[in-house]
């Protein structure tokens, strides 16, 4: 008989339960013994859910208070020394602080999960010596057995992973890291063997990229070692998001599991196994739900999978599973009431999902008639959706298809474009702007519900934005900011506000998930063809023009960031959905400049988060996106401005494609990797207009002058300061107005005292 698992389930709660229990903590309005005791209740009711669904083994300990990796680094010990952490369990004021930032000491580094759309702090191993501070595992095994008889899965971050995570300490001290991390791996696992526990997940995602010799070796060690020390343990080396390199050599480890997704990994993974086999002493953690995607799956398809899968491991040796965690998907489907019908029961969210599992599982074991019925439903609700009049829209196929066969190209090169921008505009060198938008006060998100809600006319919510525009265009004259923006009030959310106003989106009313810390999103969903309507931010631009003689930069959110932090449909390829959204956008782009905007920024945080896992497929995935970026943005007039944001990841190798977008200006995120950015340009001469982030504006700490001078002098090191801008890290719209203020006016005070050096 097969078992059904899941590899980790959504901490935030139907209702964002765990997101309002932080920031309520946070806040100071939570006690702690308060705190702990409503996340408590989150986390047993995620697990009496599962339980109540039939799950077979219920993963624990992928709760967090935070983020799991931060987890980990907690659980060893592994406080950076400016937080001052003097042993013992970790307090959460040391826990959020490495998470947050202090006044004292700034903020760990916060980084992509793989490609996703998840965000954890990136361990600094500074030389603190590991200890165990809490066995977490047990704890959250304990939990679950005495409050609920559930025989849990404790979840926790594979050695190799965590390692390869983690920074500060040099290449040739990983072993000497990993030497001293093992012994605290294995007593966490002793303890839970002493404890009965039954399976272990350690998630080693780092499986699915191309590791090096070394890599490999130590892999090796490490499971090894954990065999002859906890010879009982069942541990389920657990992998995803892609199909495992090294096929051959990972199901020789010493393991009883192994978790493959069959998923995202498909096609790589199954040719593995069909090629390999799979050891007949081990259990095949089949993930085979997409733990990241909305849809529903073909009950068909998977039951076709599964059984192709029992050629090569009986059904009592195989775990149908999630693909991941469904940490990346919302919580339920439920309790959505607004969305088309062919929409809403084409979906699955994590809830749906667990049915999925339960029932895929059901039909492997005692085959197809066991859930007849729930196979007929998904057929027949997936080909509704497929038959929908927002899936066929011939207009917009035709027309994408025809532009998307040129080569998006500007009038002229970036050197002559530059030469007649700088005649129009008059910028000063190291010219200062900001990302786009302001805070987002309490009494802004109050306005925007009462006219949501229909308390406040179009009228009132229209002159309140207005308000909100004229008072910050003032702040950045007075400030002394050289281009202004008109800061974003009437955006809820980057992707959100474009989403509605275009046609082929769907919005949720609960899909929440996590992106870091308690910050969730609710993507919102492509499902059909995606069209331009009407413009969609040339109102509040042109106001907020009006109001100043200084250029404002027309603000829009580019193609594969809108592309990236939504959930797509998957019937057709990701690439014409970017030149679908890339063909709406241009027209706006296109509308803004005849309103006489003539800077205008497509921002595209979110590039990298679509790239590819592996290696050989990164090319082709950046050209299409650097195309779409092209298409949205190529048919301005040369005096006309265009700029561009990234932000939140690595940039290092992505710089050619960077620089093939062809934006006149691109802003990075970079103070929150501590300047490493900066290296990547030393061998690399950009040459179109950049601005590194000064400062991080996730930390409510206002900058000092000489901080950013020092950024600057670090950058211009090795950038042009003729095509050098100053900026912060990011959009300011979860800072406080005077936090940001000060901060701003301490940039523009940096920017004064470097002009006089270039
Ligand atoms: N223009 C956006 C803002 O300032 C950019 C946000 C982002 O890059 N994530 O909010
Ligand atoms: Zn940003």
């Amino acid at each position: 008989m097969a078992i059904s698992s899941v590899l980790g389930y959504p901490r935030i709660g139907a209702e964002r339960e765990w997101k309002k229990a932080l920031e309520a903590f946070w806040a100071g309005k939570l006690e702690e013994a308060e705190f702990h005791g409503r996340l408590q209740e989150i986390r047993l009711d995620h697990l009496r859910k599962q339980q109540a669904k039939g799950i077979d083994l219920i993963p624990v300990n992928e709760f967090s208070y935070y983020d799991h990796v931060l987890d980990t680094a907690a659980m060893f010990g592994l406080i950076p020394k400016r937080f001052a952490y003097k042993g013992g369990i970790v307090p959460l004021s040391v826990y959020y602080g490495m998470a947050r930032g202090t006044k004292e000491a700034t903020a760990c580094e916060m980084t992509k999960w793989f490609n996703t759309n998840y965000h954890y702090i990136v361990p600094e191993l500074d030389g603190a010596e590991p200890v165990i501070t809490e066995n977490k595992p047990l704890a959250a095994y304990r939990e679950a057995k005495e409050k609920l008889g559930i025989e849990g899965k404790p979840v926790i971050v594979g050695p190799l992973t965590f390692l390869k995570l983690s920074k500060g300490f040099a290449p040739e001290e990983t072993d000497a890291w990993l030497n001293r991390l093992l012994p605290l791996y294995i007593q966490v696992l002793q303890d839970l063997a002493r404890e009965s526990v039954k399976w272990v997940q350690l998630d080693e995602p780092v499986l699915v990229t191309k590791l090096s010799d070394a890599d490999r070796g130590r892999l090796k060690t490490i499971y090894d070692e954990f065999s002859t020390a906890v010879p009982g343990l069942n541990i389920m080396l657990q992998t995803y998001f892609e199909s495992v390199e090294n096929y051959s050599e990972i199901i020789q480890l010493p393991v009883k599991g192994i978790g493959l997704d069959f998923v995202h990994g498909f096609s790589g993974n199954l040719q593995s196994v069909k090629e390999h086999g799979f050891p007949a002493d081990k259990v095949l953690g089949a993930g085979i739900v997409d733990g990241r995607g909305i849809w529903k799956a073909s009950l068909n398809e998977k039951l076709g999978l599964l059984e192709g899968l029992t050629q090569f491991v009986t059904d009592d040796r195989l775990i149908v599973q999630s693909s991941c965690s469904l940490l990346h998907v919302p919580v339920t489907v439920k309790n959505e009431t607004k969305l088309i019908t062919e929409l809403k029961n084409a979906l699955a969210f994590a809830d749906e999902k667990l049915d999925e599992i339960v029932n895929l599982t059901k039909a492997v074991s005692s085959g197809k008639d066991a859930i007849a019925d729930e196979l007929a439903a998904n057929e027949r609700d997936l080909q509704a959706l497929k038959e929908s009049a927002e899936r066929n829209r011939k207009d917009v196929q035709v027309t994408v298809a025809a532009i998307s066969s040129q080569q998006p190209e500007r009038h002229l090169p970036f050197s002559e474009r530059h030469v007649v921008q700088q005649q129009k505009w008059q910028l000063p060198i190291l010219p200062t702007t900001t990302i786009g938008s302001f805070p987002q006060s309490a009494e802004v998100r109050k306005a925007r519900q009462l006219w949501r809600k229909g308390e406040w006319t179009e009228e009132q919510y229209e002159s309140f934005i207005r308000e909100q525009i004229d008072l910050w265009i003032k702040l950045q004259e007075d400030i002394g900011l050289d281009v202004l923006v008109h800061g974003e009030f009437e955006r809820t959310d980057m992707v959100e506000f474009f989403g509605e106003k275009l046609a082929g989106f769907a919005f949720t009313q609960f899909g929440w998930v996590q992106s870091y810390g308690s910050r969730c999103v609710k993507p919102p969903i492509i499902f059909g063809d995606v069209a331009f309507e009407k413009a969609m931010t040339v109102e509040e631009t042109k106001y907020a023009q009006s109001k100043t003689r200084r250029p404002v930069k027309g603000m829009l959110t580019g193609p594969i960031t809108i592309m990236n932090w939504s959930f797509v449909r998957d019937d057709i390829p990701r690439e014409q959905i970017a030149y679908q959204l890339a063909y709406a956008l241009r027209q706006e782009v296109e509308a803004l400049e005849q309103a006489g905007i003539g800077m205008i920024q497509v921002d595209e945080p979110a590039v990298r988060e679509g790239l590819p896992l592996k290696e050989e497929e990164q090319a082709e995935y950046l050209a299409w996106a650097v195309k779409a970026f092209r298409m949205t943005t190529c048919t301005v007039q040369d005096t006309t401005q265009i700029h561009t944001h990234m932000c939140y990841c690595e940039f290092h190798d992505m710089i050619d494609s960077i620089e093939a977008m062809d934006a006149d200006v691109i802003s990075i995120e970079t103070s929150r990797s501590h300047g490493e950015l900066i290296h990547s340009f030393e061998q690399n001469t950009y040459k179109l207009g950049i601005g590194l982030g000064v400062y991080d504006i996730h930390s409510p700490r206002v900058p000092e002058v000489k901080e950013m001078t020092g950024m600057v002098d670090r950058a211009l090191r090795v950038l042009d300061p003729k095509l050098f801008w100053i900026n912060p890290d990011c959009g300011l719209k979860t800072r406080g107005k005077e936090e940001t203020v000060e901060s701003l006016r301490n940039m523009v005070e940096a920017t004064r005292i470097s002009r006089e050096k270039y």
